[in-house]
């Protein structure tokens, strides 16, 4: 363990302390009364390996991550890691889902788990979305990047990892470029997919909007660009109904506050606020992991 870690540590124990208050595992009378709490549905942890997405460093490790949710007033949230994200073996995956599931179970009530592998080696992955499932109870897969380490959608190894999916009912999660989404929206019409992020220019944001008004299996996650500019939230909703659009920060990436902001003030009934903030994620996990299609 180098110094950095030591202090780390250390560090850990200190804020750990502070959880007694905030961003700590919520107690069964306070979940009861978090059910209308935020539902984020795009959250990467920092993960022990040190593996953070953050470009400058302020939120290190699992308690300071959760302290500055309660910050943000974000209740409750779906997470993976970025070491399983950047694996560059099967092993670096498990040891990422792994964390997910100790922190999952760790900070009981706020944290729904969710498992993310590369499809190098693809029978390791499909062997780890099933052990994901049944052993830990994931019932969500991603954010899955394949820029990260450099792979494909349109293969038959990711066919297989979608086909997977759909059996188990799980929740796919994937960051995509547009002619990507436009490809698995279509080739899985009976995959339930989250597509993260509204887009970046003005063509690009209406097209990923047309995408996902047009496929009842479609979902978008308001994180990263696009949620910035003012009536793009209120299109989004407009075209393809308040029933699909997910509140997602992309924390440790981006400030969940500032999503919630846009929210909040947006140009919408409160009903369809709620639906965003944390109805939608809450039936989509409910409606998740059970029969298979
Ligand atoms: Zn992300």
């Amino acid at each position: 363990m180098s110094y950095f870690h030591r202090r780390e540590w250390l560090r850990a124990g200190v804020v750990s302390l502070g959880s007694f208050v905030v961003g700590g595992p919520l107690p069964k009378d306070v979940i009861a009364g978090t059910r209308r709490g935020i539902f984020d549905a795009h959250l990467h942890i920092p993960s022990d390996n040190g593996e953070n997405f953050q470009w400058s460093l302020v939120t290190r490790n699992m308690p300071e991550f959760v302290a500055y949710l309660d910050k943000c007033g974000v209740r409750r949230g779906v997470i993976s890691s970025s070491w399983s994200n950047k694996a560059q073996t099967p092993e670096d995956y498990r040891n990422g889902n792994r964390e997910v599931a100790k922190y999952a179970d760790r900070y009981q009530g706020r944290f729904r788990g969710s498992c993310v592998i590369t499809p190098f080696r693809i029978e390791e992955a499909l062997r780890e979305i099933e052990r994901c499932h049944t052993e830990y109870g994931f019932i969500w897969l991603g954010e899955f990047c394949n820029y990260m380490t450099g792979y494909k959608y349109d293969t038959p190894e990711w066919r297989q990892v979608m086909e997977l999916a759909t059996r188990l009912n799980l929740v796919v999660q994937i960051h995509t470029n547009t002619q990507e989404m436009r490809y698995l929206a279509e080739a899985f019409p009976d995959t339930t997919i989250v597509f993260p992020h509204l887009g970046s220019s003005r063509d690009d944001i209406f097209a990923r909007i047309e995408i996902i008004a047009k496929h009842r299996n479609a979902h978008i996650d308001l994180s990263g660009s696009g949620i910035e500019r003012v009536g793009i939230l209120e299109r989004a909703v407009k075209e393809i109904g308040a029933d699909r659009v997910l509140y997602g920060s992309d924390f440790t990436i981006n400030e969940p506050s500032s999503v919630i902001a846009r929210v909040r003030n947006a140009f919408l009934t409160p009903a369809d606020r709620e639906k965003i903030l944390y109805r939608n994620v809450e039936r989509l996990l409910s409606g998740a992991g059970k029969a298979s299609k």
